[in-house]
């Protein structure tokens, strides 16, 4: 038995070969996988009956049930994803001009504990699997074409990196949805082996880096990870990742009211980023989350300072807005409070 949302389009074929069954029938499974969208085998109505019941058997479809939804006022929806064993994660929609993203989980929690965010409060309970990422995606992509996945969910993809990385090339596959390799960010809170992984596999997803703070005593408060692999580690791997791929690093930075917000840190930062060639800095105001009430969004007044003296030290740099605030879209709230109303 392998899942379906496993299966590279390419291996259809052989897979289908090697088990003794009829391959030519490989087109008509791949329209029904990524052009009809199905949710289960019997809505495969090109195939014959008996062949749909072998489907069923061989090659399940994994379920990937919409638990619940949020729409906030911008037109963000965040779904709730349950699995067959109960575990739940989060996908969030996002609409813009001319852009449908969607933002997807590739763990249930996270182990890395960053200290401002959601899906670390209550550590991680498993890694999803290639299929399930994938079925969680198609779950997104009955609402709309998505233009953009950003891996900005729950979960740290380095940390499943195998599984991770076996969706997003089924995604980004020709005859599957085939959703371009620049259309997709993976963001890492810096689990530095994943960079050289990256780097091998010659694909040109975007990477992002979420930094949080310009120096090793900051971050290592706000971001285990960084005990494990401090800055100069992390900023070696992606000078490294950015030398050999010629691809830009997107450097998030959550900026936290009087935690990381300083004059002094905007400098410290700049300085840092311009170890790295190719960096960006994303710039994104903290969303509040209930278990740190102390952890509060800066004003405007200090977004700006801080994209003033990024400029001054020519570093490219964006202000984000954070979106789907009323609809619980801070990372893992959704999932939070569904724990929450089950207890
Ligand atoms: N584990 C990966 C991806 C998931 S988090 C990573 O760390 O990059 C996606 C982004 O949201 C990260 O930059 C993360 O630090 C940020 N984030 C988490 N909680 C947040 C909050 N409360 N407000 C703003 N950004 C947050």
């Amino acid at each position: 038995m392998t899942k379906a949302w496993s299966i590279l389009p390419d291996e259809w074929k052989p897979i289908l070969t090697e088990r003794g069954l009829r391959a030519f029938r490989a087109d008509q499974i791949l329209q029904a996988l990524y052009r009809d969208y199905i949710t289960d085998w019997d809505q495969a109505t090109t195939l014959p009956k008996d062949f749909r019941e072998t489907l069923k058997t061989e090659f399940p479809l994994t379920r990937a049930e919409t638990l619940d939804v949020s729409e906030s006022a911008d037109g963000t929806k965040k779904l709730l994803i349950g699995f067959d064993d109960g575990q739940a994660v989060e996908t969030v929609l996002i609409p813009a001009t001319g852009r449908f993203t969607q933002c997807i989980s590739t763990q249930v929690g996270c182990a890395m504990g960053c200290a401002f965010c959601a899906s670390g409060a209550q550590g991680v309970v498993r890694s999803l699997t290639a299929d399930e990422i994938v079925a969680e995606y198609m779950a997104g992509r009955r609402l709309g074409e998505i233009t953009n996945i950003v891996v900005m969910g729950m979960g740290e993809p380095f940390a499943n990196y195998d599984e991770t990385l076996r969706a997003l090339k089924l995604i980004n596959a020709g005859r599957g949805p085939n959703l371009g390799a620049r259309h997709i960010t993976l963001s890492t809170c810096g689990v530095v082996p994943g960079f050289a992984r990256l780097a091998d596999e010659g694909i040109q997803f975007e990477l992002s880096v979420s930094l949080h703070a310009p120096n090793d005593a900051l971050r290592s408060q706000l971001m285990p990870v960084n005990r494990r692999w401090p800055l100069d580690e992390l900023l070696a791997a992606c000078a490294a990742y950015t030398e050999r791929t010629k691809r830009i690093i997107t450097f998030e930075y959550t900026v936290i009211k009087g935690v990381n917000d300083s004059r002094a840190c905007a400098e410290e930062l700049a300085r840092q980023v311009r170890r790295v060639p190719m960096a960006k800095v994303n710039l994104i105001p903290l969303s509040p989350v209930a278990h740190r009430p102390d952890f509060q969004t800066p004003d405007e007044a200090t977004m700006m300072m801080f994209l003033d003296v990024l400029m001054k030290h020519h570093v490219q740099t964006m202000l984000r807005r954070s979106r789907g605030r009323d609809a619980n879209a801070a990372c893992g709230q959704l999932r939070l409070r569904h724990l929450t109303k089950r207890a």
